[in-house]
């Protein structure tokens, strides 16, 4: 796979990403939130989320590592748990913090998952989402930006663990010669 185009500049990401904690700042003003990364895609947008989410928000950090895709463009269906949360969420607000929503399979799981600890809320904020692709119905509260089926690396998100680093996101085709 080649990199391509960029889709999403830094700085549409920065103006969509300061909205959002905005957002999460008034619908948890005064409470406290545990907020969940989902390791590794959300990562660079998690960091750049909690610097923009008011002080008066009580925010902790934990983060899972879940598997769906292995190295391949297609998703397996099959999720993965690799680390689970350090702390418990029972009767805390939850927020889950995912790089991209796509069939919406990996999602799903994690807030069933998550509901059964037993917490005083979840809501789930992604900075992609495929809407088109969707497979299950999940509910996406906070959500950065409605893309087409293409697939996307960059801010975060890889192409066989590559192109995490790059300050936009790009969509990336296949080389002359990749198997369709
Ligand atoms: P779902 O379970 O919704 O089908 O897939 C969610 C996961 O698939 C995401 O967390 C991400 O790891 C991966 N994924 C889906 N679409 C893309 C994409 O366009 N680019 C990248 N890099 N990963 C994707």
């Amino acid at each position: 796979m080649i990199l391509s185009e960029v889709l999403i500049d830094e700085k549409e990401i920065r103006k969509r990403v300061e909205e959002l904690g905005k957002g999460i700042s008034a619908d948890y003003a005064g409470k406290d939130l545990v907020v969940i990364g989902i390791l590794k895609g959300a990562v660079v947008f998690l960091s750049d989320l909690v610097r923009c989410i008011d002080r008066d928000v009580g925010v902790t950090l934990d983060f899972m590592a879940v598997s769906s895709y292995g190295d391949s463009t297609n998703t397996s269906g099959i999720v993965r748990i690799i680390k689970d949360l350090d702390c418990s969420i029972r009767g805390k607000h939850v927020l889950i913090v995912e790089d991209i929503v796509d069939t919406g399979l990996t999602l799903s799981y994690l807030v069933k998952m998550m509901l059964e600890r037993e917490p005083e809320s979840v809501r789930v904020c992604a900075l992609l989402d495929k809407v088109e692709r969707r497979k299950v119905e999940v509910a996406v509260q906070y959500t950065g930006f409605v893309i087409p089926d293409y697939f996307v690396v960059g801010y975060g998100l890889d192409y066989s663990g590559r192109w995490r680093n790059l300050p936009s996101v790009h969509v990336v085709v296949p080389e002359r010669g990749d198997e369709a």
